[in-house]
């Protein structure tokens, strides 16, 4: 049943066959295809079936105006029960209910509603396939820009017959049956008027031509699956989760419409000592005690390479301090973000016994303006809980 050939095809006839030139045609092939004259062919006892079932839909004035508007789903109750597409925006849907006068208003309402649609003009142009694509980028690749290849499987036109789908030397035909628009209308006139139904075409399958020959190559679908690597210019700046477009790098278009993109979103690995807030870098630097205390300069990594910043005496943990310009390229173009390292004082561990003594001897020393936080925080206990 998939392959059902059409009715007007089986009896050979034109779609503008007269009822008499049906009625020869049928009777030519029915001699022909008799199973009392063809006993030593199975395959002729098929195609006198067929043949009927064809003339039978043909010969009838109702049946044949359903086949022509709806295909076999208009004839054929079950038609469509178990396939998908069918012919028609959507009709073989309707397959399983009894296509009777109401069968016709459903046809009319859905006809003219749907009919219309993309889904059944095959032949519009459509834009090709737009193909997504990731990139990994290490930090410094985002922040400095580069170039990837990507390898991406996209549709093409077959080489062999330039996405014709016809056979070298041969061309597709322009279906007659829809004169190349790939879609039949039809007016019905019912008791709430006139309505138009647009189908596809059946013929053609919507596509509104008709390949005698198909190319071998691609089977006469005009269109390959090709493997192509493509390069990428990833700007500098780019932050992760950002795409850049490459216009028409996608699938072919279909039906003379324009190609797809391929979108590359980018993805960035994390760095050991950078991150990224926006156009700025950020940074932890850890110090000893001894260097807050006594102020010390610094070689201070920056993603140009390092460069030396003072800090100065007493400097406290958590303080931030700020390299102008040392940040990302502002990925517009303009202007670079900056470089905020935070001091991280790291507190010694694992003291031997001389350095515990020195440190003893030196919180011996230490008076009140040494240790400034810690006066501050006893003298706010002692107003907190003064009694008066
Ligand atoms: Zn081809
Ligand atoms: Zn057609």
């Amino acid at each position: 049943m998939a392959d059902k050939r059409d009715y007007y095809e089986v009896l050979g006839v034109s779609k503008s066959a007269s009822d008499d030139e049906i009625k020869k045609a049928h009777r030519k092939l029915a001699k022909k295809y008799h199973p009392d004259l063809n006993k030593d062919n199975p395959e002729a006892a098929e195609k006198f079936k067929e043949l009927n079932e064809a003339y039978e839909v043909l010969s009838d004035k109702t049946k044949r105006q359903k086949y022509d508007q709806f295909g076999f789903a208009g004839v054929d109750p079950n038609y469509g029960a178990g396939q998908g597409g069918g012919f028609g925006g959507g009709f073989s849907g309707f397959g399983g209910f009894d296509m009777g006068d109401i069968g016709d208003m459903f046809g009319s309402f859905f006809g003219g509603g749907f009919g219309s649609s993309s889904r059944s003009r095959r032949n519009a142009p459509q834009r090709g396939q737009t193909i997504q694509q990731r990139v990994m980028l290490s930090f410094e690749e985002a922040a400095f820009g580069c170039e990837k290849e990507i390898t991406i499987q996209r549709t093409e036109n077959c080489e062999e017959c330039n996405g014709t789908g016809a056979a070298k030397g041969t061309s597709a035909e322009t279906c007659s049956n829809c004169k190349g628009s790939g879609y039949i209308t039809q007016s019905q006139r019912t008791p709430l008027g006139i309505f138009q139904t647009q189908s596809a075409c059946p013929h053609c399958q919507g596509t509104g031509k008709i390949i005698k020959h198909k190319c071998s190559k691609c089977g006469g679908t005009g269109k390959t699956q090709k493997s192509c690597t493509l390069k990428v210019k990833i700007p500098a700046g780019i932050d992760d989760g950002q795409a850049i477009q490459l216009r028409g790098q996608g699938g072919c278009g279909i039906n003379g419409g324009p190609a797809g993109d391929v979108i590359v979103t980018v993805s960035i690995r994390p760095h050991p000592i950078f991150t990224r807030e926006g156009y700025d870098v950020v940074c932890e630097i850890p110090v000893s005690f001894a260097q807050a205390a006594l102020g010390d300069t610094l070689q201070v990594p920056t993603i140009d390479g390092k460069v030396e910043y003072s800090i100065p005496e007493g400097t406290q943990p958590g303080t931030v301090f700020r390299l102008r310009g040392k940040g990302i390229q502002n990925v517009n173009g303009r202007g670079r973000g900056d470089q905020y390292v935070k001091v991280n004082v790291e507190i010694p561990r694992n003291l031997t016994h001389r350095q515990k003594e020195i440190l003893k001897e030196f919180e011996a020393t230490t008076t009140d303006e040494n240790q400034q936080q810690k006066k501050s925080f006893w003298d706010k206990m002692k107003d907190a809980f003064k009694v008066d």
